[in-house]
């Protein structure tokens, strides 16, 4: 299945198999040969595009010394089928040979990759040809591969690790975006970012204006979140007033994909658009969007967004309590190569106390939590 998604400029999906063959050394019985095989891809950015690898068994003939029926190759338990992100490595690790034969896996890689300047979800197969003989008491293992059914020259080693060619991705472009389900958008654990980003008419049916002080010194009439962050973020500034006495106020909750859209051709106008788009993010992209985050500032500041937030008492118990409530600092310091965007001590993002806890401490930006949960 090909299905085209958006235009892009450059990209190519790295995919690198390696085999490692290995023998073992004792006397009388044929020592079995150990193949293993990993995978990697390679996008060159930290990016939260998923592939997904599955190691299937295609065929098996059997060697001229192999008498028994035909058996089941067993697959290294729960390795059949491995999902990873850019950057990462799938292992099938030691696929065990005890027998002469030949026995033919198959990888198969599901993921995005380009063509003709488009981003397509695609297969690639790899057939992977182990043929096993035996010499003196040991099995040799014997490894080639084909890509969709060509077959790749040169490839032929025995009882060595090898390492095969490439086929890559150099960087997810900034223009591709997978729009996202309303389901998914409801989620507390949502991703938004530049690679994800939400329909123009998403909008969370449970908005509610959040209780707390304004710019103006008033209890807020009109900025929301959703119902749940509205309470935890309500509670969150009352605890700081009633156990350090900070004042913190609220600048900027929930806000539609129109409002999103001045927001950003503000700041486009304001600054060009590579600089706009560090500092803020384009419609349907914004976290703002899914009513979980929230802008902080206070009276000190004039209600400014501004990285002195962090060096602030209130800034500062901001970042050492905020998980407790359930929220995270979404955009950490020195984290915009991966999140694409500045350090931003005052946008708050809401995805629950446990996962907020989780994430504390860690250094973890949400994409990384997403990865390992
Ligand atoms: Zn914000």
């Amino acid at each position: 299945m090909k299905k085209l998604i958006k235009k892009l400029t450059m990209a190519s999906v790295l995919l690198s198999l390696f085999m490692l063959v290995a023998c073992g050394t004792r006397d009388e019985v044929l020592q079995p040969a150990t193949v293993s095989i990993a995978v990697g891809v390679d996008v060159g950015d930290s990016s939260p595009e998923k592939f997904t690898f599955v190691l299937e068994t295609v065929s098996q003939e059997r060697g001229e010394d192999f008498t028994d029926a035909p058996f089941e190759m067993p697959l290294p338990d729960g390795s059949s089928q491995i999902e990873i992100y850019g950057g990462a490595n799938a292992n099938f690790d030691n696929l065990t040979f005890e027998r002469a034969g030949t026995f033919v896996y198959r990888v198969v890689q599901r993921g995005l990759e380009v063509e003709d300047d488009a981003w397509l979800i695609d297969e690639r197969i790899f057939d992977v040809t182990i043929t096993v003989t035996a010499t003196g008491n040991q099995l040799v293992a014997d490894v080639m591969y084909t890509v969709n059914g060509a077959e790749v020259a040169e490839i032929r080693f025995v009882n060595q690790s090898i390492s095969l060619p490439y086929i890559g991705v150099t960087g997810i472009p900034e223009n591709y975006a997978t729009e996202i389900s309303h389901a998914d958008g409801m989620s507390y654990l949502a991703l938004v970012n530049r690679h994800f980003r939400l329909s123009s008419d998403f909008s969370p049916a449970d908005l509610s204006v959040v209780n707390a002080l304004n710019i103006y010194g008033n209890m807020n009439q009109w900025i929301q979140m959703r119902a749940t962050a509205a309470r935890a973020m309500e509670l969150m500034l009352d605890t700081a007033y009633e156990d350090e006495g900070h004042v913190i106020i609220i600048v900027s909750g929930y806000r539609s994909y129109e409002t999103q859209t001045s927001v950003h051709n503000n700041h486009i106008a304001n600054r060009g658009e590579a600089e706009a788009r560090r500092v803020s993010a384009r419609p349907g992209h914004s976290e703002h969007q899914l009513g979980l985050a929230m802008d902080l500032s206070t009276f000190g500041l004039g209600g400014q967004l501004s990285s002195q937030f962090s060096s602030t008492p209130e800034g500062n118990w901001i970042k050492n309590h905020a998980h407790r409530f359930g929220f995270i600092i979404r955009y950490p310091a020195n984290r915009e190569p991966d999140t694409g965007f500045i350090y931003e001590p005052w946008h708050l993002r809401y995805i629950g106390v446990e996962a907020a806890t989780q994430m504390y401490g860690t250094g973890w930006i949400l994409e990384e939590f997403l990865l390992r949960n």
